[in-house]
């Protein structure tokens, strides 16, 4: 974090603020050197910088977080420029760039955030120079019917409605297949915002439902004491965020026990259901959530199950798909989505699987209609009956991500992207054997998407927990969980790669909190050679702090 800018050569006359000069940034360049100068700049935005990343994985030691943090302790606004163009771009690509995490290295395989192909930074710009704001069709015209022909492509492989369904849809105001939002966070929220108002809606005695009067107001106006939404324990943790902003509150997004494999269990959920059917406080299922892809373990629930369950007690039933969705995009694995026709609603994240830039969340539903209950009107935009995307959108003003999306599906194809998906199935399956191959390693679940649990405990170990009582395999796993903890730290700072990992609790009757090793495989450059590396890594590591663990 060394400052430059003050060279002997590069003595700089000092900048001024002035109307002249602030008023040649808004004007598009006429002269042949001024555009010269434009172009060069872009140059080591697509080449510096990844030069620059491609050094560095993760945060290191070198340069603590604490250490960097004393850099960035002013807050002291200057009134006049600090720097020009190129000096701000050179200062990014030697000062920050370095200290970023290179999230684009094969050796990154801790987080669900990987390399994406270069040409998204040429998309991303064109939807930054034409900055059209989506909210409302006066500022963004074709991109709003682009849009939703997007969705309704998307919609399309995921619902497989009839022609008929789509060409009465895909440019209808009315009706609304989806739409972008920030993130799965959001998405998963918006899905239980429209779930919430769909089960308390507006009363033909004048109530106006629970968006309008609140939910004090309708639970005494329905006589509810609480909603509820069941989602397996594995669900991520925005769904609880959606129970507290809902009003819900969060502690009623209920964890359900998942089986040997991380799925929800049926018959955990069916006791569920029961019990609150004959509950006296009269509370209600809000919704049901199967996950498509544990952010923990890429697991998929029993979807179609799931359907069923829902279709016979009439519940909204919401697929989390953020991580697992674009499966379906393969032939040989979509089989393991079956089912995710039959939810009311679908989460997909785009900067995930799509391998989109940050960020691009969205929401699918398969009533065309279900977002009615979500729409909003004012006097300046999102007049009744316009087209006007904002309409039904917990965002307001946002970006033409459907311009991204769009161009990126087509130079993919769907087959394109098939085989990026089927690439990081088939690397999870061979990394998992490689892991069972070693005796210091256990894996601890298996991949059924591209996402992989395992940890430290040598063959010897694991046949002491074999024998071991409820006390044993306690002390045992403490035992591990801080070795494996201490493991993944010491790799990560020491730069060469990075795991995440994440506590698991497993176990039948006595359930036990085991910390793992997590690696998320999606970048195609990601191969065996690289995950031996990694194992070895970590093995050396183990060796290395076994004597104190004596
Ligand atoms: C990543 C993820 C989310 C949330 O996504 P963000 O884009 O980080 O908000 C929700 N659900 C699942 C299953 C996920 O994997």
């Amino acid at each position: 974090m060394h400052n430059k800018k003050t060279g002997p050569n590069k003595e700089k006359k000092k900048l001024v603020a002035d109307w002249s000069s602030l008023i040649r940034v808004f004007l598009r360049p006429e002269n042949e050197t001024s555009r010269n100068t434009l172009v060069k700049y872009m140059r080591p935005i697509l080449f510096g910088l990844h030069d620059f990343l491609n050094q560095h994985v993760g945060v290191t030691r070198k340069f603590s977080l604490k250490d960097m943090a004393n850099y960035f302790t002013s807050s002291i606004l200057s009134e006049q420029p600090e720097k020009k163009l190129d000096d701000v771009i050179t200062d990014l690509i030697e000062n920050i760039a370095p200290h970023a995490v290179n999230i684009a290295s094969p050796y990154f395989v801790g987080h669900m955030t990987s390399a994406i192909p270069f040409f998204m930074v040429h998309l991303k710009t064109i939807v930054t120079a034409l900055n059209q704001n989506v909210v409302k069709l006066e500022t963004s015209k074709v991109v709003s019917v682009l849009e939703k022909q997007v969705i309704a492509k998307i919609h399309r492989l995921l619902y497989q409605k009839e022609d008929t369904f789509y060409d009465e849809n895909i440019q209808n105001a009315h009706t609304t297949l989806g739409c972008f939002v920030e993130d799965g966070t959001l998405a998963n929220l918006t899905a239980m915002w429209v779930a919430r108002d769909n089960l308390l809606p507006p009363t033909k005695e004048g109530f106006e439902g629970v968006e309008s009067e609140g939910i004090l107001a309708v639970y005494n106006a329905y006589g509810i004491e609480r909603c509820v939404v069941l989602v397996s324990r594995l669900g991520h943790l925005s769904l609880r965020k959606a129970g507290g902003l809902l009003g819900i509150g969060n502690k009623n997004v209920i964890p359900v026990d998942v089986d040997e494999h991380n799925r929800i269990k049926l018959d955990s959920l069916n006791n569920i259901i029961k019990d609150i059917k004959k509950d006296e406080k009269n509370t209600k299922i809000l919704a049901i959530v199967g996950i498509a892809g544990t952010t923990e373990t890429g697991t998929i629930d029993p979807l179609k199950e799931l359907g069923s369950i829902c279709a016979e007690n009439n519940i909204h039933y919401h697929v989390d798909a953020a991580w697992g969705g674009p499966t379906i995009m393969s032939k040989k694995y979509r089989h393991l989505l079956k089912g995710i026709e039959l939810a009311d609603s679908i989460t997909i994240d785009g900067h995930k699987q799509l391998y989109m830039p940050m960020t691009c969340g969205m929401v699918y539903f398969k009533d065309p209609a279900r977002m009615d209950a979500v729409a909003y009107h004012s006097n300046y935009i999102n007049r009744p009956g316009s087209v006007d995307l904002g309409i039904k959108s917990v965002a307001g003003s946002r970006e033409a991500n459907s311009i991204i999306l769009d161009s990126a599906l087509k130079i993919m194809g769907t087959q394109g992207y098939a085989l990026l998906i089927e690439h990081s199935i088939e690397t999870a399956v061979k990394f998992a054997q490689e892991i069972k191959n070693r005796p210091d390693f256990q894996l601890i679940t298996e991949p059924q998407l591209n996402i992989i649990t395992y940890r430290i405990c040598p063959l010897s170990i694991q046949q002491q927990l074999d024998y071991a009582d409820h006390e044993q395999r306690k002390a045992i796993n403490q035992r591990l969980n801080e070795i494996t903890r201490i493991i993944q730290i010491l790799q990560r700072e020491a730069g060469n790669s990075f795991v995440s990992r994440t506590t698991l609790l497993i176990g039948n009757s006595h359930k036990e909190e085991i910390v793992v090793f997590r690696c998320v495989l999606m970048n195609p450059l990601t191969d065996m050679t690289i995950l031996r590396k990694i194992l070895d890594e970590q093995e050396k590591i183990y060796r290395m702090i076994l004597p104190e663990d004596r």
